[in-house]
């Protein structure tokens, strides 16, 4: 019995593996990891030996916080806050909401904001704006991806793993609407796909 709990959404979950819709990809688990690297040796380079304060924005940087962090040679203290500007199947952001309670005291430290994507920018710069008002010693920020010609704010991260062009993208840790966080690589869920539905219904080869 216990089994049927468990396996029963499962099923509805992975209704998908049936479908015929698709998505591309774009940045490979080995060119992920290269781009980790490069970000790491570049963090430290900024930052020397002083102790830092990673950021991450849940959901989508866990992925790339946790492989960053283990890069990170020296002290790292690590805090998390959370944001959404997205709801279920939609790609373009709506009412940013954020929650900044978790946040330890900043004063004095060096605090590295970490995201996913940089895409308008609205994200970044509204978490920005707060942590520069903690005290903190400095504050810059790191995204894993930027997309070409999106951004609606004039600031940019400081740290850049890859540029992108104008498209949703999925995986290390991007969801659509709760899924794809989990893959090892970034893909290109193409347009026609989101319009025609949930990513309940997509194959994730390629
Ligand atoms: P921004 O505030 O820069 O417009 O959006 C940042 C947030 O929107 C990201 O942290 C991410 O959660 C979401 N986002 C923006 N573009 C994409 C995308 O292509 N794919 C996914 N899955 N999320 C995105
Ligand atoms: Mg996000």
């Amino acid at each position: 019995m216990d089994n049927l709990w468990c396996v029963a959404p499962h099923l509805l979950w992975f209704r998908p593996l049936v479908s015929s819709l698709s998505m591309h990809t774009l940045l490979t688990a080995a060119q992920l990891s290269e781009g980790i690297d490069r970000l790491a040796r570049d963090v430290r380079q900024a930052y020397g030996d002083c102790p830092l304060t990673v950021v991450g924005v849940l959901t989508g940087s866990v992925v790339v916080v946790s492989d960053l962090i283990r890069r990170l040679d020296g002290p790292v203290r690590l805090s998390m806050v959370w944001a959404s500007s997205y709801r279920g199947t939609a790609t373009r952001a709506g009412r940013l909401d954020l929650r900044l309670d978790l946040l330890p005291d900043l004063t004095g430290q060096q605090v590295l904001l970490v995201d996913d994507i940089f895409d308008s920018g609205r994200t970044m710069d509204a978490i920005l704006a707060d942590l520069r008002g903690r005290g903190a010693a400095s504050v810059r920020s790191l995204v894993l991806l930027r997309k070409h010609g999106r951004a609606e704010v004039s600031i940019q991260p400081d740290f850049v793993g890859f540029d992108i062009p104008d498209l949703f993208v999925v995986g290390y840790g991007l969801d659509y609407d709760g899924a794809w966080r989990h893959l090892p690589h970034v893909a290109v869920l193409d347009a026609d796909d989101i319009s025609a539905g949930s990513a309940a219904a997509v194959d994730v080869s390629g």
